[in-house]
C-alpha cells in the first residue's frame, strides 16, 4: 500500500463504503490521512468514577459488572449495565442498542466516554461512547472530530487513520508528524502548527504542478504559428458598436501578443460580470479567422450557447464570417466540421470532430472539469486556449491557483454604465416594494434560491410557489418560470420570451447566475438574500445595469443585514469577496457551488503569506525535482485526480 492507493486496497473498506467515503471526497490512502479534523474533543482526562457529578461529561475506565437488555415503560430496548473501578460502581445505560450485549460482556475492561445524568434516583451515565481493551483509539486522549457523513462517523474515521498513522514511517517531504498531530494530537497546541504544515504542503503540490503544467506548455512548438494582421484587427475593432474599455484593449493586445509566439497561449481571463469578455473572445477568434484556423467556443449551458452565438453572428457577420451553433439538440449534425469558421456550442461540441481549429475559448471555465478542457484542446493540434471566468479571484491567488495559466484581468467596466442602485430590504417593506415595481414598467428578474420547498429550508420561498404568489400580485404583468428541472426547449422559450420583451418579470432559481444578457431588465429581486455570498449576489445584480438606464437590485431579507448592506455600497465582485472572506472566511465567499476553486482539504484562500512563501520555494525545488521520489508520486497521482470543480 501506498498513499496513491485507492481507499478499498484497506481491509474492510468495500465498494459501498467506497462510495460513501467519496461523499467526502476521500477516495485514497491520502485523501483520508487528508480528512482533516474539525474540531476535537479532550478525553484524556481519567475520572475516578466516585469523583463524578450529574452534569458532566466524562471518560472513565473500568470493569464491565454486568450487562443486559431490558424494557423502558414504553416497551422499548434499553441496555442497562454496572461499571466499577476501584473508587466505586456506576450504572450504564444505553437506549436500542441491543446488540451491545454481544459486544460488551461482564468481565471486559471497558473505556467509557459521555455524560453522567440522573436516571430516576442514581447517577447514571447515558448513553456514552465506548471502547474496550487496553489499546486506545478513541478514549484517554485528544480526540479528533471529523466531517461525517451517512455511515461515516468519526469513530470510524478514526479506526481506520490511527492505524495507518501507526505504521507510516518516512514520508518526507512530507511530515508524519504533522499528521499525526493534526489528528491525534497531544495538546491543542500542536494542532495549529500541523495545520499550517500541512497547509503549506497541500499549497506546495498545487503549485508544483502548475508549475510543471506550465513547463511542458512552453515547450510545445506550433507548426503554423499564427501571423497578427493588425490592419484588419484594428478595423474590426473600429466597426464595434461601441469602442473597448482601456483593459479590454490590453487584454487584446495581451492575447494577440501570445498569438503570434511559437508556442501555444494559454490564457486566463478574469472580469467582472458585464465588463465584456465576449467581444474579446470574438477579436480572438477574428484573428484565428485570418489564419484560416476555425474558433470553438464553449458555453457551460444551452442558454449561454445561445446567448454567445447570437452575439457573435450580430458581430461578426457583417465580415463575411460563418458562425455555427452547436447543442445536444442541433439540428446542425455532422460527422465533421469542415465549413463554418467559429463554432459556439456547449459540451455537446466535444463529441464532434473539426477541421482546423486553431483556438479553444472556454467561458466560464469552471463549470467545466480538466477532463473536459484536455478533450477540448485536444479538438485541434496544440491550439491556443483562452478561458474566462466572473469568479473574483484577487491576483495573488489566481495566480497560485492557475500558475500554469498568464493572466488577463478586465478591471474597468464598459463606460456609460450606471452603477445599480442596490437596498436590503426587510420583510414590512416587501409590499412597498412590490407596488414600486409595479410602477416602474420595466423588466424585472425575481430569483428565489431553490426550486421544491425543502425540509431544511422552510424559510425560502420556492420558486414555483413564488410564482403562484407573484402572478396574483401582478396581475396585470405576464410572468415566466425558470428552474433547472426544465428542459432545454422550454428554458430556451422562457429566456425567449423574455428577451424578446413578452414577459415581464422572469421568475427564476440562480440558474441565471451564469452569464444571460438581457440589458432591457433593469429590476432584479433577490429572496433570502442572506443566504448568497456576496460575491454569488453581485453576479446575480450583474444580470442588470446592463444598459444606460438606471437599475436596481433589491435584496429581500430580515437577517445578515449588515453583510448584505455591503452590497448597497461596493459595486466591485473582488471588493465583495474579499469583505466576505473577512466576515465568513473562505468557505462561504463564492457560495456552495460553482465557485470554481479547488477544494482545499487543508490550506486556505486567507493564507496570502504561506501561498506566497510557497511560490518561492516551490520555484526552488522544480529543478531539483528528481531527489523528491515521494512528492514526485504525488505529483503523478494529483495529475490522474486532478482538481475537480465543485
Ligand atoms: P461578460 O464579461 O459578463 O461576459 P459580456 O461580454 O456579456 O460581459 O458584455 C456585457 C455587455 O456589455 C454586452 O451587452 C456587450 O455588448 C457590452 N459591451 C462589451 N464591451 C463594451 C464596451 N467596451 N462598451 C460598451 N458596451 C460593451
Ligand atoms: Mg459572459
Amino acid at each position: 500500500m501506498d498513499l496513491s492507493s485507492p481507499i478499498t486496497t484497506l481491509p474492510g473498506i468495500g465498494s459501498i463504503m467506497a462510495k460513501k467515503l467519496e461523499k467526502l471526497g476521500i477516495k485514497s490512502v491520502f485523501d483520508l490521512l487528508y480528512h482533516i479534523p474539525f474540531r476535537y474533543e479532550d478525553r484524556s482526562k481519567i475520572s475516578s468514577i466516585s469523583q463524578i457529578q450529574p452534569g458532566e461529561t466524562v471518560t472513565i475506565i473500568g470493569k464491565i459488572e454486568s450487562i443486559k437488555n431490558d424494557f423502558t415503560k414504553g416497551r422499548k430496548f434499553i441496555q442497562k449495565a454496572i461499571v466499577s473501578d476501584d473508587s466505586g460502581s456506576i450504572d450504564v445505560i444505553w437506549f436500542n442498542q441491543t446488540y451491545l450485549t454481544r459486544t460488551l460482556k461482564a468481565g471486559d475492561s471497558v473505556t467509557l466516554y459521555g455524560k453522567v445524568e440522573f436516571f430516576g434516583p442514581k447517577k447514571t451515565l447515558v448513553s456514552p461512547e465506548y471502547e474496550i481493551g487496553n489499546n486506545l483509539i478513541h478514549m484517554g486522549r485528544i480526540v479528533p472530530i471529523y466531517p461525517e457523513t451517512a455511515g461515516v462517523s468519526s469513530k470510524w474515521l478514526r479506526a481506520k487513520i490511527f492505524p495507518i498513522l501507526t505504521t507510516l514511517t518516512d514520508f518526507s517531504p512530507f511530515d508524519i508528524q504533522s499528521l499525526k498531530n493534526i489528528h491525534f494530537p497531544q495538546s491543542l497546541d500542536q494542532t495549529e502548527s500541523a495545520r499550517r504544515r500541512l497547509a503549506k504542503d497541500e499549497l506546495l503540490l498545487l503549485q508544483l504542478s502548475a508549475l510543471i503544467h506550465r513547463q511542458s506548455w512552453q515547450k510545445t512548438r506550433l507548426s503554423h504559428i499564427f501571423s497578427v494582421p493588425y490592419p484588419q484587427i484594428r478595423q474590426f475593432i473600429a466597426n464595434l458598436p461601441f469602442t473597448l474599455t482601456l483593459s479590454q484593449n490590453k487584454t487584446v493586445d495581451e492575447i494577440l501578443t501570445d498569438l503570434s509566439t511559437p508556442n501555444p497561449m494559454n490564457r486566463l481571463l478574469e472580469g467582472d460580470v458585464g465588463s465584456g469578455k465576449t467581444i474579446v473572445a470574438a477579436i480572438a477568434a477574428y484573428a484565428a479567422h485570418l489564419n484560416n484556423f476555425q474558433t470553438l467556443i464553449l458555453a457551460p449551458t444551452q442558454i449561454l450557447a445561445h446567448q454567445h452565438y447570437q452575439t457573435l453572428k450580430s458581430l461578426i457577420d457583417p465580415f463575411g464570417i460563418s458562425v455555427g451553433l452547436i447543442t445536444g439538440n442541433s439540428k446542425l449534425d455532422a460527422k465533421r466540421y469542415t465549413l463554418d469558421a467559429i463554432f459556439v456550442g456547449t459540451h455537446a461540441l466535444l463529441s464532434k470532430k473539426f477541421d482546423s481549429v486553431g483556438l479553444i475559448i472556454i467561458d466560464e471555465q469552471h463549470r467545466f472539469g480538466v477532463a473536459q478542457r484536455a478533450l477540448a484542446a485536444s479538438k485541434g493540434e496544440s491550439p491556443h486556449i483562452l478561458t474566462m471566468t466572473a469568479t473574483p479571484i484577487p491576483r495573488t491567488v489566481a495566480l497560485t491557483l492557475y500558475g500554469d495559466l498568464d493572466l488577463s484581468v478586465l478591471t474597468d467596466l464598459p463606460s456609460g454604465r450606471i452603477p445599480v442602485k442596490t437596498w436590503v430590504i426587510p420583510e414590512h417593506k416587501r409590499s412597498a416594494a412590490y407596488e414600486w415595481i409595479k410602477s416602474q414598467k420595466t423588466q424585472t428578474f425575481i430569483v428565489c434560491p431553490f426550486i421544491e420547498e425543502s425540509e431544511t429550508l422552510k424559510s425560502v420561498k420556492a420558486a414555483s410557489a413564488e410564482f403562484a404568489k407573484l402572478a396574483q400580485i401582478f396581475p396585470h404583468l405576464k410572468l415566466g418560470l425558470l428552474h433547472g428541472k426544465l428542459k432545454a426547449k422550454e428554458k430556451e422559450e422562457v429566456i425567449h420570451k423574455f428577451r424578446a420583451g413578452e414577459s415581464d418579470i422572469l421568475v427564476s432559481t440562480p440558474v441565471v447566475e451564469v452569464g444571460i444578457d438581457i440589458p432591457d431588465a433593469t429590476v432584479m429581486i433577490i429572496e433570502a438574500a442572506e443566504r448568497f455570498g456576496l460575491a454569488q449576489l453581485h453576479q446575480l445584480r450583474g444580470r442588470v445595469g446592463r444598459s444606460d438606464q438606471q437599475s436596481y437590485c433589491l435584496l429581500f431579507s430580515n437577517s445578515d443585514t449588515d453583510r448584505l448592506k455591503a452590497m448597497e455600497t461596493h459595486h466591485s465582485g473582488l471588493e465583495l469577496a474579499e469583505i466576505d472572506l473577512k466576515l465568513r472566511g473562505p468557505g462561504n465567499i463564492y457560495g456552495t457551488t460553482q465557485h470554481g476553486l479547488p477544494r482545499f482539504k487543508v490550506a486556505s484562500y486567507q493564507d496570502f503569506d504561506l501561498i506566497n512563501e510557497v511560490k518561492a520555494e516551490a520555484a526552488k525545488i522544480l529543478p531539483d525535482l528528481k531527489k523528491y521520489p515521494l512528492l514526485r508520486s504525488l505529483l503523478q497521482e494529483a495529475k490522474m485526480q486532478e482538481v475537480q470543480p465543485n
